[in-house]
């Protein structure tokens, strides 16, 4: 205990902050803290709360006698959160009875590729483009077919996307959005009403790996909250219903050179401006694609956004294939004209980001370390294209995830063995839903 966290706790004690928590980041990628008083701050930053590893959110070893798992906060992390100024709130790294990082901590299994790619001479930049839907109650009640929006754009077909006065009408809960990001220096650039109706993206700035993982942990709490502050509710579910546009997170990312600090995967404009690196780096991700698929599309309903279409017929701009193009968006990864980064259309909003960006981050590595050649980039729209899919339901991912040898240099066998049990019995039990549509399908036929 240093007397310079004494004097921050007072400080914050006079601003009227009242608790601490220092967030471990759970399997699901949401954050678990115990509250602390304010004084005790000096303690918390030395390592005081300690937690059994149960709240892992699904996963975790099960040994009653077993020690315990210390939260280490990173002080550089501290916030006065801008929707509830009582709490100082910080991002903790789990350390196996304060010695070890933690086995299963996703914020450590991330740090362990920032540091390889430290180690090839790298600093790792992540932009996420989170989509997600805000709704009424309402939508809630038995029977409801939809999610009933805080905007009504009537029947503006096909989409409502970038509809102005959708955004107006909804802007009660983005200004709030928009107000706490500018607060927590977020670089919020835009938002906008996404193709959904109640569909909303916001586009903020990349930063190194970590901070930006930190930020989307962020983010859905903030979302969330500001949606309770308008009587709304948040949904980050990949696919909330057939006929809706999916939610996906796209992963923008770069390297830049540790050194100079410059971007090096291109050189000037055009599609020629690509550099040798960045092929690889993509030939890297699309080798490891279907084991990364586990992580990024992480439960049994993100494989319905997964699709060449909606219901309804339109484009989804969801990928299916193993491919990449020069700005192209029906494929997983895309070359965007308009900035220098691999932009990984697959991921989607329920993803884990410590997870997905520690595994994408390895691929990509991978990729750079043995020059992998990732093909031709395709211009067409590649639904239909004659290379491999990505995987068509969880238990493929899963299974392709546990295949993979670059799972096993970057997760822990614990991680991997209870990471895998978890996500099978989640698509076991969804395997034994018989729907309405099988039914039609099949009893007067069969
Ligand atoms: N909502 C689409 C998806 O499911 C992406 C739309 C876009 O290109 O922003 O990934
Ligand atoms: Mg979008
Ligand atoms: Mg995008």
């Amino acid at each position: 205990i240093t007397d310079e966290h004494r004097r921050l706790a007072q400080e914050l004690a006079g601003k009227g902050v009242k608790y601490a928590f220092a967030s471990w980041i759970d399997v699901l990628g949401r954050p678990k803290s115990k509250t602390v008083p304010i004084d005790h701050l000096p303690n918390l930053l030395a390592g005081s709360e300690r937690y059994t590893p149960r709240g892992m959110g699904g996963i975790g070893v099960m040994d009653p006698v077993e020690d315990e798992v210390a939260g280490i906060p990173d002080l550089s992390t501290l916030k006065v959160l801008p929707w509830d100024r009582r709490v100082a709130w910080m991002v903790a790294d789990m350390s196996w009875g304060g010695r070890e990082p933690y086995a299963l901590c996703p914020r450590s299994i991330l740090k362990k590729q920032v540091a390889a790619a430290a180690e090839l001479g790298f600093v790792a930049q992540l932009g996420v483009e989170p989509e997600f839907y805000v709704f009424k109650p309402e939508s809630l009640q038995e029977g409801s077919r939809q999610l009933i929006p805080m905007a009504q754009s009537g029947e503006i077909k096909p989409s409502p996307a970038y509809d102005v006065e959708t955004t107006v009408d909804s802007l009660p809960f983005l200004d709030k959005m928009a107000s706490y990001m500018a607060e927590l220096d977020f670089g919020l650039f835009s938002f906008d009403a996404e193709g959904g109706e109640g569909q909303y993206e916001f586009d903020f700035a990349h930063a190194p790996v970590l901070e930006s993982a930190d930020r989307l942990t962020l983010f859905r709490f903030m979302a969330r909250q500001a949606a309770k502050e308008c009587g709304l509710l948040v949904t980050f579910m990949p696919k909330p219903f057939a006929d809706l546009w999916g939610s996906g997170a796209h992963f923008n990312m770069s390297l830049e050179d540790a050194d100079s600090g410059k971007n090096v995967f291109r050189e000037g404009t055009g599609n020629d401006a690509w550099t040798k690196l960045t092929y690889a780096f993509v030939g890297g991700i699309l080798k490891h694609a279907r084991a990364l698929t586990a992580l990024a599309n992480p439960t049994t309903n993100s494989y319905r956004r997964l699709v060449p279409r909606l219901a309804d017929g339109q484009i989804s701009w969801a990928p299916t294939k193993i491919s990449y193009g020069y700005n192209n968006r029906s494929c997983m990864l895309r070359l965007p004209a308009n900035r220098p980064a691999v932009e990984n259309r697959a991921v989607d909003s329920a993803a884990n980001t410590y997870l997905t960006a520690a595994f994408m981050l390895a691929a990509g590595l991978d990729g750079i370390r043995n020059n992998i050649d990732p093909g031709e980039a395709r211009d067409d729209l590649s639904y239909m294209a004659q290379v491999d899919s990505l995987p068509r339901s969880l238990l493929e991912a899963v299974e392709a995830f546990e295949a993979d040898p670059l799972t096993h240099e970057v997760f822990h066998p614990n991680f991997i063995r209870e990471y895998a049990e978890m996500k099978v019995a989640e698509w076991d039990r969804a395997n034994l839903e018989v729907t309405d549509r099988e039914r039609a399908a099949y009893l007067l036929n069969l």
